[in-house]
């Protein structure tokens, strides 16, 4: 038989997307040009946000909400410990406190109940935000979180990293993409290679807010404006002003290019992944090993397809000796020994450490063949059912 190497997610290029590249490379401008500008706006149109901003990478793109968003040294931000570090970073970076509250434990997304219990059991005033994930690419309940936020006062910053293409229905009905800006001021994504899109690096903030955005524009680019209407004075047509503290957190055009070129599939690919996890779903059903729970109206783009159980790191071994490159998403956040260092502790979490517990991602790309498919349901099932 075939020897097997299956990594849990993988890149997808085409010589189409080679094609956008080399005709990026050969064209006039590498780094940021036309191709941001029409990937931004075609990504908008994808989640269906008014604005989008493209970032060097996700974790710049949480860092610039944070910034646009005012967090200040000592303000309190709640988000998950289930999710990876810069979702929380993003917070520490202005000099904020990140604050963790419990998952629920059969969807893996932020307790709504756990957020609140905290919002009411401090005085008005204590939190500024909270970001939630939609992890795995299950869309977490915005309209709900929204609810509660505008109670308190406080923002959302929406990480859809794993979520482009996921959506909820509303109580209205409406489907609501992640990301569209309808329920959170901000919301981020990522164009690293285990994502949806893969540009190498890279990263979108998408938002309904033109002041945010404009604050966004400026911030990508050192705090720098040429915008005639924002300018204190005018020189000429050489004069910029920087007017605030801002980064280079620009992506370059051929990434762009390599990213717009993928989007055009990401409907298909979208597919692709559902009739994967579909598959997965049926060979698990009844068996020894627990499945994520997928609620009515919320449809989840599948980054990540889950499962929980009781032997975690030996069926991680027996997968690996089989050439299946499973992994674990993730290590709680709090139990990090950066966050340890602010009180935070093992115990303090149980749903989500239950979960870190058992949690172990199978190979989920649009590339994974049937066959593969086929051999790691066996395999898993030879190790949990034996
Ligand atoms: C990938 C990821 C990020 C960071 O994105 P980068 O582009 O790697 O910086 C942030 N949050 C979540 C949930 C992610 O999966």
């Amino acid at each position: 038989m075939k020897k097997h190497s299956i990594p849990y997610g993988k890149q997808d290029i085409t010589t189409a997307d080679e094609q956008a590249v080399l005709e990026t490379l050969r064209a006039d401008f590498l780094t940021q040009g036309p191709k941001i500008d029409e990937f931004e706006k075609a990504f908008a149109e994808y989640v269906g946000s008014k604005y989008a901003v493209a970032l060097s990478n996700g974790t710049a793109a949480l860092h610039l909400c944070a910034m646009a968003l005012d967090v200040q040294p000592g303000d309190k931000v709640i988000t998950t410990p289930i999710t990876f570090s810069a979702s929380a970073n993003c917070v520490r970076y202005c000099g904020g406190e990140v604050v963790f509250a419990d998952i629920e434990p059969e969807t893996f997304v932020l307790d709504i109940n756990k957020v609140r219990e905290l919002l009411e059991s401090n005085p008005k005033g204590t939190f500024k935000g909270i970001i939630p994930v939609d992890f795995s690419g299950y869309p977490v309940d915005l309209e709900a979180f929204r609810k509660l936020a505008d109670e308190h006062g406080l923002w959302i910053i929406e990480d859809a990293c794993h979520a482009p293409g996921g959506y909820f229905v509303d109580s209205k009905g409406k489907e609501q993409r992640c990301g569209n800006g309808t329920y959170a001021e901000l919301a981020i994504f990522s164009f690293h290679p285990v994502k949806h899109i893969a540009a190498g690096e890279g990263g979108m903030i998408t938002t309904n807010d033109e002041a945010l955005y404009q604050k966004l524009l400026m911030l990508r680019t050192h705090g720098i404006t040429k915008n005639p209407d924002l300018l204190e004075k005018n020189d000429g047509g050489w004069y910029y002003e920087m007017q605030t503290l801002g980064y280079n957190y620009r992506l370059t055009d051929f990434q762009a290019a390599l990213a717009l070129s993928q989007l055009q599939r990401a409907d298909a690919n979208m597919l692709k992944r559902k009739a994967i996890a579909k598959k997965y779903d049926e060979a698990f059903a009844g068996k020894k090993l627990k499945l994520q729970f997928q609620a009515e109206g919320f449809s989840n783009a599948y980054h990540l397809y889950v499962i929980r159980v009781e032997n975690r790191k030996g069926l991680y071994d027996y997968l690996r000796e089989n050439g299946i490159y499973a992994q674990v998403h993730y290590v709680p956040v709090h139990t990090m020994p950066y966050y340890k260092a602010f009180g935070w502790k093992a115990g303090d979490f149980p749903k989500s450490e239950d979960y870190y517990s058992r949690c172990l991602s199978l190979p989920m790309y649009p590339t994974l063949t049937s066959e593969e498919q086929d051999f790691v349901i066996e395999k898993v099932l030879e190790f949990t059912e034996k």
